[in-house]
């Protein structure tokens, strides 16, 4: 075995030797939604694989790898027990401090325990194709090739602190020292130094022995990150995210698991990276709504680094400008310890905010008609403003949060509106470059699922000529802004533009560097970027999130406005911000101009309470889905009946009501050919609301039959 398949130290023993006679039987967990392992024989084995071990076994008529479970309880009554195959690791690949922590976030989120490890292991290590095992096996000894680069940013040294970062980074060491479970959360406004602040509490854990998970909201900000971390740490830091290859992931993480590292910086699922004695969590931009997990395993990775903190007494560092609500409430209730920066480094202003009312413009401006057109999406004020800012060589920055050009297209003739056959929402129009594009007219896409067909200018239905496309995205504004300022170097970064990772490093490096002008992006572009020459930033219509049919679309917009505005004036030069809108009435409008985040909470955390929502109610959303319309229906009706049964039963009990809202169709009541229902479950009582779930889920297998899909989702982030 070659020295870089070498474990850590900390591992237990190989193997257990067993000499107990009879069959020796072993637990197995599988990543299939089930929620108990599997039992099996360990016949032809002389040994018996530890907890956390690799093994293949047969299921059905099938062979999957699973993990080793440890011993069962009890002797299965089942007569035809099956053999395990292969036992495939030497040394149990997940450490026994993740094992727990994976048991108990499967058991928070109600989720299968086997498909919750397959969430937390990189990508390949449970296929059970032979070629794959060989493979990554074999892969394991020569991973150093598959290691990613890294841009290195400037600063290897130390800076010195400001007076509030001094007081974050003491407060931070006093917590270290104690090496308990010790949570705080960090406001501090845009471009007050977080950063600064975390690369020395980094060091002082490290000092410590112990290791550093550093988590950021998306792959596009793990680019800066690991960037500053590596000048500081060099090889010390390994990043994990799924922008990286298969290889790359994998190699990452052995890396981590043989402690040849011990600073992580990731995304959302670096949360189960398999560190070692872990003295440090960081969850930057701790609001940011990418740490919930949208689709299957719904974990919220802020959530469960608080856990994670708890069970290995670790520092929990929350960070953001603009706190979510119930990480606030936590904190202003005692629960976490909070501490502010108020100002910015350098005596640096935080930019000024300036609203555009488009209500009154779009009238006055009808009247001037001798003014030259300007696109629908662009007031008069922020198109002075780019071009005095282009003048004077510093940078601008666009914000809309909607990809594509258009964002609907139909016949005016027929009124034939082109949609998505499989998700039944509006299909957008993705125009592509002229230049380079092969498909003249580009293509229509459904957000939703991802299909496309070709955009003609021809109605599929009456054969019209006059197709109209309507409304606006990111690829629209580039491209009108390369007619308006035709000398001006411009970039977009939106999904679109960045599914190759290098791609959108390159946009964000450029921009930095100051070799692009204008960058127009979606929320992508507002995440903690700090770009020095950036001076004007342009936020094209608050509305759009305001608007959102969600409980937390305000939490939302204040949070997208405060960090887009973030972005400008954090160099030498002082920024300036202009948002145009269409409610410039909105509370959250005012808060966003004055930087008023206290204002914001007060306000916001009335509204909430008393319509009993989170963080002041506790939600769990049942979700049902299905390609047959009436059975998904059905199903759902089915068990809302039990859930308002079982409510009434825990009510009795003396604990806090349950509300059983629904059944409904969902907002968005068909995606990729399946309808969608959901339940939404309310209560101001998590034990209660959990004590109804798991009733819920037990006589699932009555109620739901096996075409309709139910998933639960614990304190659900989004409701369509
Ligand atoms: P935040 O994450 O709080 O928005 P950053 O960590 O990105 O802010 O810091 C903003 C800028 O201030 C960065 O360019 C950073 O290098 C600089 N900076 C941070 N701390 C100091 C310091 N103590 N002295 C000088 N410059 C600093
Ligand atoms: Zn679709």
């Amino acid at each position: 075995m070659s020295e870089e398949y070498s474990f850590s130290t900390r591992d237990k023993t190989t193997v257990e030797l067993k000499s107990r006679g009879g069959d020796r039987l072993i637990d197995v967990v599988l990543p299939l939604p089930i929620y108990k392992a599997l039992t099996y024989i360990l016949s032809g084995h002389s040994i018996c694989p530890l907890r956390g071990t690799r093994v293949l076994v047969p299921v059905g008529r099938r062979n999957m790898i699973g993990v080793a479970w440890g011993t069962p309880a009890e002797k299965p009554p089942s007569v035809n027990l099956k053999s395990v195959k292969r036992i495939l690791d030497e040394r149990p690949l997940l450490p026994e401090s993740l094992i727990s922590f994976l048991e108990w976030t499967s058991s928070y989120y109600f989720h299968p325990i086997g498909q919750v490890i397959a969430e937390a292991l990189p990508p390949g290590l449970l296929s059970a194709s032979n070629r794959r095992i060989a493979k990554i096996n074999g892969g394991l000894s020569n991973s150093r090739d598959c290691r990613p680069e890294f841009l290195q940013w400037s600063t290897e040294i130390p800076l010195q602190l400001t007076e509030e970062q001094e007081i974050v980074f003491n407060a931070v060491c006093d917590a270290l020292a104690t090496k308990s479970y010790h949570p705080i959360l960090v406001r501090g406004v845009t471009g007050s130094g977080k950063t600064e602040v975390y690369l020395q509490a980094a060091k002082q854990c490290v000092r410590q022995n112990r290791s550093v998970l550093i988590l950021v909201p998306e792959i596009a900000m793990t680019t800066q990150t690991a960037g500053w971390f590596v000048s500081r740490f060099g090889d010390e830091v390994t990043v994990l995210h799924s922008g990286l290859t298969e290889a790359q992931r994998r190699n990452q993480w052995f890396r981590i698991k043989r402690e040849k590292s011990r600073i992580v910086v990731g995304t959302r699922s670096a949360i189960f990276a398999p560190l070692y004695d872990l003295g440090l969590i960081i969850v930057d931009e701790e609001h940011d709504p990418s740490y919930k997990q949208s689709e299957k395993f719904r974990y919220q990775a802020r959530d469960m680094a608080l856990l994670r903190g708890r069970m290995s007494n670790a520092t929990v560092i929350l960070g953001s400008a603009t706190p979510s609500v119930s990480s606030f409430n936590n904190a202003i209730s005692g629960r976490y310890q909070l501490i502010t920066m108020e100002k910015r480094v350098a005596k640096r202003s935080l930019p000024r905010v300036e609203i555009v009312d488009r209500r009154k413009k779009e009238k006055k401006e009808q009247q001037h008609k001798s003014e030259p057109t300007r696109p629908a999406w662009l007031s008069n004020e922020l198109k002075e403003a780019t071009k005095a800012t282009l003048e004077k060589g510093e940078q601008v920055l666009l914000f809309l949060n909607r990809r594509g050009f258009a964002t609907y297209v139909f016949c005016p003739d027929c009124g034939h509106v082109f949609r998505c056959p499989h998700c039944e929402v509006t299909l957008t129009w993705h125009r592509g470059d002229k230049r380079t594009n092969s498909e003249k007219d580009g293509v229509l896409r459904c957000h939703y699922c991802g299909m496309e067909s070709t955009a003609l200018p021809v109605c599929p239905e009456c054969m019209g000529q006059s197709v109209k496309a309507f409304g606006y995205g990111t690829e629209k504004i580039a491209a009108d802004l390369e007619e308006i300022f035709p000398n001006a170097r411009i970039a977009r970064l939106d999904r679109d533009t960045v599914k190759v990772r290098r791609h959108m490093e390159k946009i964000v490096l450029d921009f930095r560097k100051g070799d692009l002008d204008i960058l127009v992006g979606t929320q992508m572009i507002t995440k903690g970027h700090d770009f020095p020459c950036l001076t004007l930033v342009g936020i094209l219509c608050a509305d759009l999130s305001l608007n959102f049919p969600e409980y937390h679309a305000a939490e939302r917009t204040f949070q997208l406005l405060a960090q887009v505005a973030g972005r400008a004036g954090r160099g030498k030069q002082p920024g300036r911000v202009i948002i145009q809108t269409w409610s410039p009435d909105h509370f959250v409008l005012d808060c966003a101009t004055n930087h008023d985040f206290n204002a914001f909470y007060q306000k916001e955390s009335k509204l909430r309470k008393t319509l009993g929502y989170p963080p002041f109610g506790r939600l769990i959303n049942l979700r049902f889905s299905g390609r047959g319309k009436a059975q998904v229906c059905d199903t759902a009706g089915n068990i809302a009946k039990l859930a308002k049964k079982l409510a009434t039963g825990i009510k009795a009990d003396g604990g806090s009501q349950v509300e059983i809202l629904g059944p409904a169709p969902s907002p968005r009541a068909k995606i990729r050919d399946r309808y969608r229902w959901q339940i939404l479950l309310k209560s101001s009582s998590l034990s209660n609301l959990r004590a109804l779930c798991s009733i819920i889920l037990s006589r699932k297998a009555d109620i739901v039959p096996c075409s309709v899909r139910m998933e639960v989702d614990v304190d659900p982030h989004n409701l369509l």
